[in-house]
């Protein structure tokens, strides 16, 4: 059997749709998410479904020792739970300032605590931290997104010259306007629209799984550091 992969925020969008093509070819899945029901109804074979809220530490550290204990080590994590709340600086509810930070920075550090020791230790092993364009550049209503996907970007590519020398890969995902809930949780629908506005295309999540599963399949030796993936007509 190929090795376990294991995926945060498999629920919807690009985590559900890596989930399908990482089944599609036979890996045995960890899926994590808060809406359990939904990773259930995926009906995948060889996976294991766990309830974990990204932001709690110990629960991504039991799912990861309970997926292990049946298909052995995590050889691929990819920390893609992640939340966008659009909105203007000088009246943004400061919880959605709080939520982002805790989901899209801590969630994905605690993915990274909880696998990449062990990886270390057996000196093979890909963490894939799915960041943003809007980790790459600024966007008018994302200061704190902004400042959340910068922030993936500058730990994934710390942490990877660090433990380069243990043959653990770190990639960064970076995608440009896709078609998910992601936008729908922005609590002002004048900001949703404004998104969508002439942006001129849209990816669908499995434009990106594809991407992510190309960089996962490398040879160990090869680390393709960052890939930004958008619509073709995404000009900014
Ligand atoms: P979705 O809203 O469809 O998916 C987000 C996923 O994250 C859901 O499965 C959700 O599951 C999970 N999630 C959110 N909060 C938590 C939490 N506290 N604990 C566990 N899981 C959590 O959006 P996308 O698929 O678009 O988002 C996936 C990633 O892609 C995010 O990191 C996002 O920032 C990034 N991205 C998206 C872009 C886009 O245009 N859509 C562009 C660039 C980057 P549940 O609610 O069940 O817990």
């Amino acid at each position: 059997m190929k090795p376990l992969v294991a995926i945060t925020g498999a629920s919807s969008g690009i985590g559900e749709a890596t989930a399908r093509l990482f089944s599609e070819a036979g890996y045995p899945l960890l899926l994590m998410a808060r809406r359990i029901e939904k990773l259930n109804a995926l009906g995948l074979p060889d996976v294991v479904c766990k309830k974990v809220d990204v932001t709690h530490a110990d629960e991504i550290r039991t799912a990861v020792e309970e997926a292990q204990a049946k298909y052995g080590p995590v050889d691929c994590l990819v920390n893609n739970a992640g939340l966008l709340y659009l909105g203007e600086p000088w009246n943004q509810d400061l919880k959605e300032w709080e939520e982002m930070v805790n989901i899209n920075v801590m969630g994905v550090l605690n993915g990274i605590h909880a696998v990449l020791a062990d990886m270390m230790g057996r000196k093979h092993g890909t963490i894939i931290n799915i960041s943003s364009l809007a980790g790459r550049k600024t966007f008018g209503r994302h200061a704190v997104y902004c400042g959340t996907k910068f922030a993936v970007h500058a730990m994934s590519e710390t942490i990877r010259g660090e433990v380069s020398q243990s043959n653990v890969c770190v990639i960064t995902v970076a995608p440009g306007a896709t078609n998910t809930e992601c936008v729908t949780h922005t609590t002002s629908e004048l900001f949703q629209k404004d998104w969508w506005n002439g942006i001129g295309g849209i990816l669908q999540p499995a434009d990106v799984a594809r991407a992510i599963k190309f960089a996962y399949e490398q040879p160990q030796e090869v680390c393709i550091r960052e890939i930004v993936v958008t619509p073709t007509k995404q000009s900014d």
